[in-house]
């Protein structure tokens, strides 16, 4: 079990005039937590048909069975997200609980084992980079979400045999697991003697959603977290899509605080827009808007936070994604997505195979399918418009999905149905296999590696020698 120390952080001088400089904000998200409120019929009248009596009365059901869909994945909507929802049968999916979700409950609890790398808790440190859990919920809940143990409070198992619920990292731990990490290493000439890893440059502040927390814990985290050395600071977001209106004015001086406090440390918000139906508006047709200066009518609080990011030199941001049924496995949409958030400067970074959370095969798109539809939204796109990879997260550490043949390959035993390629981009058990690849004989309804375990040609990178 990981100990957290009782110790409070002290700020040091420079960390406590920055933030005695942070005002915080109210928020008003309008959420609707939990289904209670649409079975009584105490939503909003607008909000009263968005699921259907049969759909409710479905989902009841499966609960007086014993199949909880809220214990699954707990339901959540704001109201700026409803409001995109109602014009979108897509965000729609994204959104609402429904009972398919519950119809194949096959799955992994802690998918990509991340308690194995959870020296402290509520930290993951796989690689150069750390990641840390900041707080339990979001704005609204995704229903496809990778940390549905995290947001419903599951119980996971630990490497040490315990079973308990994740733990929120805590500033001292991680500042103190930080620098003393850093120690080791710079003294051992760059790479840590067990783990070959190197310096811990750069943390991702995850959860949950770190937007959710008030502007002073933000700044307490990032001016933490500077003082410890790390060189970047990510941050894990939906409110982009969620709640656009909490990039407020008093986050951007906050964020401007920060900045003059600690010129040498950079900001980089990886957003997570699934669909451009979240930040693009439509006419009554349907149909996206069309600027006469170029480029489509985007969602107006949206376009205001893109652009006060884009004033901003010490902040980036990158757009990852899933992509998952129903929701995104549409090259048009995606192709006009990457092309809009390139345009208003939000680099297309990554794109997501479904990861093997509980119920998964209601959301996963298989594997080699998602790689085409993903090329075939890159048709027409210009190179820097189309460089997003696909990434899928083994236990291992992250691969790319480099490349699936069409045709078979000649003389490869196992290759007669032509073959799948991945590399391992990022390798959290043993950092010098990075760059290595694994090749498989393709199989068209593969959603997890498992679903590959038969058809190995080639696994110089490993991935099959641990359990996927
Ligand atoms: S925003 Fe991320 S963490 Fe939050 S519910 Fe969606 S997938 Fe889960």
């Amino acid at each position: 079990m990981n100990v957290q120390t009782k110790i409070k952080y002290q700020p040091t001088e420079r960390e406590q005039a920055f933030l005695d400089s942070i005002v915080n904000a109210k928020y008003d998200r309008q959420i609707v937590a939990g289904l209670k409120k649409f079975y009584d019929g105490k939503v909003p009248e607008d909000m009263q048909g968005f699921y259907s009596a049969d759909e409710l009365d479905a989902i009841k059901k499966l609960k007086e069975e014993g199949n909880d869909l809220e214990a699954r994945m707990p339901v959540k909507i704001t109201r700026h997200y409803f409001e995109r929802a109602k014009k979108s049968k897509p965000i729609q999916v994204l959104v609402k609980a429904s009972p398919r979700e519950m119809e194949n409950l096959e799955g992994s609890e802690d998918p990509g084992k991340q308690m194995s790398y959870s020296p402290v808790e509520g930290l993951i440190h796989k690689y150069e980079l750390g990641l840390i859990y900041v707080v339990g919920t979001c704005s609204a809940h995704c229903r496809f979400c990778y940390r549905e143990e995290l947001i419903a409070k599951k119980e996971v198992e630990r490497p040490d045999g315990t079973v308990a619920a994740k733990g929120m990292a805590q500033i001292i731990d991680i500042t103190n697991y930080v620098r003393e990490h850093n120690k080791i290493v710079d003294a051992n000439g760059g790479l840590h003697p067990d783990t070959g890893r190197e310096r811990l440059r750069e943390i991702l502040m995850s959860g949950g959603d770190p937007m959710v927390l008030a502007n002073k814990n933000l700044g307490a985290w990032f001016a933490a977290l500077s003082e410890a050395g790390v060189e970047s600071i990510r941050i894990g977001t939906k409110e982009m899509a969620f709640y656009p209106d909490r990039f407020d004015e008093t986050f951007f001086d906050m964020l401007d605080k920060f900045h003059e406090a600690y010129p040498q440390t950079r900001l980089r918000f990886m957003v997570h827009f699934n669909h451009p139906d979240e930040f693009l508006e439509k006419d009554e047709d349907g149909n996206y808007i069309k600027l006469p200066e170029g480029g489509l009518q985007w969602v107006e609080s949206t376009k205001r936070a893109v652009t006060e990011f884009g004033k901003r030199g010490f902040t980036t941001l990158d757009n990852q994604a899933p992509i998952i049924k129903d929701i995104n496995n549409d090259p048009d949409a995606l192709r006009i997505m990457q092309r809009e958030l390139r345009r208003n400067k939000v680099e297309n970074h990554y794109f997501f195979c479904g990861r093997d959370i509980v119920g998964y095969k209601a959301f996963n798109v298989p594997i080699e399918e998602v790689w085409r539809i993903l090329n075939e939204s890159q048709k027409g796109l210009s190179g820097v418009e189309g460089h997003a990879r696909l990434s899928i997260t083994h236990y291992y550490g992250k691969t790319e999905v480099v490349g699936v043949t069409n045709d078979p390959m000649p003389g490869v035993k196992g290759g007669e149905n032509g073959v799948i390629i991945m590399k391992l981009m990022r390798s959290a058990e043993d950092a010098p296999k990075k760059g290595l690849f694994t090749v498989m004989g393709r199989n068209p309804e593969a959603v997890w590696f498992s679903d590959y375990a038969d058809r190995v040609i080639y696994d110089e990178a490993g991935l099959f020698e641990v359990r996927a």
